[in-house]
C-alpha cells in the first residue's frame, strides 16, 4: 500500500526538507516474550529529492509498543496457565511474591507490563519461587 503525499500533513523529508515523497507500508510481525506474533503495518516513507527513507511521520515506535502491549496481555494467561500446570497455582505465586489474592486473576483481564514482567521471570526460571518461598535458601545472601 502507497500513499503520494502532497504536504497535506505539513510532514517534510527531515534530510532535505522536500515535501515530494512516497509513503508505503509493509506488514510487520512482532511479539512479546511468551506472547503471540501480532501483526502491524510499518511505514516508511522515502523522498523522491534525495533518496532518503524512514518514519517520517514518527508513527511506527507507537505501532509497535500497541502491538508488543497486545501480545503481552494475551501471553498473561497463558503464562499463569502453564505455571500452574508446573506446580505453581496463582495463590501460591500471590503468597510468595506478597501479592493481593486476586492479582493474578485480575491480571488475566489486564496486566501491567510490571506484572507481565515479573511472570515472564517466572516463566524462564519458575525455581525462583521455591527459592523465595524457603528462607533457608535465601538468608544471608544479602
Ligand atoms: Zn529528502
Amino acid at each position: 500500500m502507497d500513499d503520494l503525499v502532497n504536504d497535506s500533513f505539513g510532514v517534510h523529508c527531515p534530510i532535505c526538507g522536500s515535501k515530494n515523497y512516497k509513503r508505503s507500508y509493509r506488514t510487520e510481525m512482532i511479539a512479546a516474550s511468551f506472547g503471540p506474533l501480532v501483526q502491524y503495518m510499518h511505514a516508511n516513507c522515502t523522498c523522491f529529492a534525495c533518496k532518503a527513507d524512514g518514519d517520517f511521520y514518527q508513527e511506527n515506535d507507537a505501532k509497535i509498543e500497541e502491538a508488543v502491549a497486545q501480545s503481552r496481555q494475551a501471553a498473561v494467561g497463558k503464562m499463569i496457565d502453564n505455571l500452574s500446570l508446573r506446580g505453581h497455582k496463582p495463590s501460591h505465586i500471590e503468597r510468595v511474591l506478597g501479592l493481593r489474592q486476586g492479582s493474578l486473576k485480575r491480571w488475566r483481564e489486564r496486566c501491567t507490563p510490571e506484572g507481565a514482567a515479573l511472570l515472564m521471570v517466572l516463566m524462564a526460571k519458575p525455581e525462583a519461587l521455591e527459592v523465595l518461598d524457603n528462607p533457608v535458601l535465601w538468608s544471608g545472601v544479602i
